[in-house]
């Protein structure tokens, strides 16, 4: 497999059903290609050569006929196709595309097939862990929380109360100011905005959490609980690195901490990696679950949210780290977040 060159081989993927999985592919890629907005946008997969191809078409106009014609004999009303993924410069000129939108393009890509196939990884480690859990479960029940993980679509709806969703506004009252980064000054990026009213978290935690990072000079961070009076502000950042996107469905797992039965079976498993909502956090260091303490009164906090490097806010936690955000009961207004690297 080589996502550079879109080689994947459905093969090597045996336990996912072919056509099923090649179908997968090809939606996550379209999905993405579709977001750059430049043309008539057409995915497929080349059966004979095991490869995903993304193809770029634009109407030849009265606008564009020169430049259409330094590339082939055409006429007007033709259609004039590129290999998008391929992203030779001459052909991005002529779609429109600035290089960095063409990068971005390229690693959102890569990020959302690297997405599809270790869902396939997650759904076959869930069954690995099947048997040893009906001899085991009992021993592992206290152990066992509820938690979802986010099927996101890129783009936000315009009604944006109820929603969950990855980059894009965040909600202020009019006299707040748009974050800032405490170490550069420049304005934060959104990574998450959680309604945890409106999702399917039920641990007596209510109201609205953002997480914050900068993406300019990668020190600054912040999570905050939305106020009273709120509402969404566009992002001031202009060359955002996480595209917006939606959680359009959550999908139910059972989760267990991954400190919960020191038998290589169960801990090769652990807690669900990637971004979740509830669950256990996946830690990368530490060996034992540990209470992550309020600011406010020490008491425990109840994790609320899992942000994973290979996730969907497109930011990467030192090496592959995660981050969690974690919320006390008696003081929502101060949740707490911190992250982690191996
Ligand atoms: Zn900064
Ligand atoms: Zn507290």
């Amino acid at each position: 497999m080589n996502l550079d060159s879109l080689h994947v081989p459905l093969a090597l993927f045996a336990d996912d059903e072919p056509a099923g999985l090649r179908e997968r592919l090809v939606a996550a890629l379209r999905g993405c290609a579709e977001a750059l907005g430049r043309g008539t946008i057409e995915v497929d997969y080349d059966e004979a050569e095991e490869r995903l191809r993304v193809f770029a078409y634009v109407d030849v106009t009265e606008a564009n006929l020169a430049a259409a014609q330094a590339f082939a004999e055409l006429e007007l009303g033709e259609s004039l196709g590129f290999d998008l993924w391929g992203g030779d410069p001459a052909h991005l000129v002529f779609l429109g595309v600035d290089e960095r939108a063409w990068e971005a393009f390229r690693e959102r890509g890569e990020r959302a097939l690297r997405g599809v196939l270790t869902a396939g990884r997650r759904a076959r480690e869930a069954a690995a862990l099947g048997p040893w859990l009906a001899e085991h479960g009992e021993q592992v029940a206290a152990w066992r929380r509820t938690a979802w993980l986010p099927e996101v679509e890129i783009g936000l709806p315009d009604d944006l109360s109820r929603e969950t969703y990855h980059g894009g506004p965040a909600w202020l009252r009019a006299d707040e100011a748009w974050p800032a980064c405490a170490a550069c000054g420049a304005a934060m990026e959104l990574l998450l905005h959680l309604d945890a009213v409106a999702s399917q978290l039920a641990c007596g935690v209510a109201g609205m959490f953002e997480v914050f990072q900068c993406t300019g000079c990668g020190v600054g961070e912040l999570a905050r609980a939305v106020v009273d009076g709120a509402a969404p502000r566009d992002s001031p950042v202009s060359e955002p690195r996480c595209v917006a996107k939606r959680v359009v469905r959550w999908q139910q797992v059972d989760d267990h901490s991954g400190f919960a039965a020191p038998d290589p079976v169960f801990t090769a498993v652990m807690a669900v990696r990637g971004d979740k909502l509830g669950g256990w956090p996946a830690r990368l260091q530490g060996t034992r679950e540990e209470p992550f303490p309020c600011p406010a009164c020490r008491g425990d906090t109840r994790l609320v949210y899992q942000l994973d490097s290979d996730g969907h806010t497109e930011w990467r936690w030192g090496d592959l780290g995660r981050a969690w955000l974690s919320v006390c009961p008696r003081h929502p207004e101060r949740p707490l977040y911190f992250w982690e690297c191996s």
